[in-house]
């Protein structure tokens, strides 16, 4: 006999829902209209890692420390065992040191187990928190979009994940996250998107890259562009913008980003960096007008991508603050 599994159900709230989607798991879907910069969520961990290259014994810790109810919690949770074992790698490399050694057996192990198991679970639903990583029972129900429709951030200030719309979504529209690098091309996220066990069937991954009539094409050659402008502003950027403002174009560099970041639907803290800059390097060059407004953009994707309470906000609004005073001044 079938047996019947539950839905998994969300935290009460007004913004979405958990639905099964056939042949693909459950999702979750807009109740209503939700606008940009909406907090949709914000979720405690469940179980805690503290460190980034963590062995299987460190979840194990982690995981004694939970109460039966979290531990079934726990386990309810999608799993990325089952996996093929013939579609990764054999072999380790002979200058692998043994603990890394060990580490890569076991979340190789996870995967291509026939049972779900601690890393099988934490390998697929972890989620980055302070130095190490952490699993968001409530945030690891959102599936993956190559162009998501939200997206999360780890907020130190309020010990929560927080998911935020970062566009409009329409009600029954479901809200989706990016699992990996949104500038990725398709190569290197279809790599990244291997470890949770699935293919991406999004439109930038769905559809023909060649085909310049696609959502794909323009998409592809966004991201490359992407790639391009930021390996060659890298080094002009943060603590060496002042040389950044007085190279000819860096601004211009900036600007496309910006606009290249937008068009992609990546209104994420990237993008806000870069407005910042920008905003900058218009004071360094003395266009305090130019250098008001941009950092004003990037106070408005801050606030949309990661709330005002999350610790770096306020290092924009006192840019912002600054700069109006500046102008304030001038007029005066
Ligand atoms: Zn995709």
């Amino acid at each position: 006999m079938a047996t019947v599994e539950s839905i998994p159900v969300a935290p009460p709230n007004e913004y979405y829902e958990i639905r099964a989607i056939p042949g693909k798991g459950y999702g979750c879907f807009a109740l209503k209209a939700i606008k940009r910069g909406t907090r949709i969520l914000a979720d405690d961990p469940l179980l805690v890692v503290p460190m980034a290259n963590y062995m299987q014994r460190d979840i194990q810790e982690a995981f004694e420390k939970l109460s039966p109810e979290q531990k079934a919690q726990y386990f309810t949770l999608h799993s990325g065992h089952g996996q093929d074992a013939r579609k990764w790698p054999s072999r380790i490399h002979e200058s692998v040191a043994e603990q890394e050694r060990q580490r890569i057996q076991e979340q190789h192990q996870a995967r291509i187990g026939k049972e779900p198991t601690l890393i099988s679970i934490f390998q697929i639903n972890c989620m980055e928190m302070d130095q190490g990583a952490a699993v968001f029972p409530h945030a690891a129900r959102f599936n993956h979009n190559c162009n998501p429709n939200a997206c999360f951030t780890w907020n130190s200030a309020i010990g929560k994940e927080t998911i935020h719309a970062m566009s409009d979504i329409s009600s029954g529209e479901e809200v989706t996250i990016s699992y990996c690098d949104m500038v990725h091309d398709k190569k290197l996220r279809s790599w990244e998107l291997k470890h949770y066990g699935f293919v991406c069937d999004c439109r930038a991954c769905g559809e023909d890259e060649d085909d310049e009539s696609t959502f794909a094409y323009q998409s592809a050659t966004r991201r490359f562009r992407l790639q391009e402008l930021e390996r060659e502003t890298r080094f002009l950027r943060g603590s060496r913008l002042e040389c950044g403002a007085r190279e000819e174009g860096f601004v211009k560099k900036l600007l496309e980003m910006a606009a290249l970041h937008q068009q992609e639907g990546d209104y994420t803290a990237r993008l806000a960096t870069v407005f910042l800059d920008m905003a900058l390097v218009c004071e360094f060059n003395k266009d305090i007008r130019m250098a008001a407004l941009t950092a004003a953009k990037a106070v408005q994707v801050k606030k949309d991508c990661q709330g005002a309470d999350f610790a770096e906000y306020a290092k924009y609004a006192a840019v912002l603050a600054r700069l109006n005073a500046k102008l304030a001044e001038r007029k005066a």
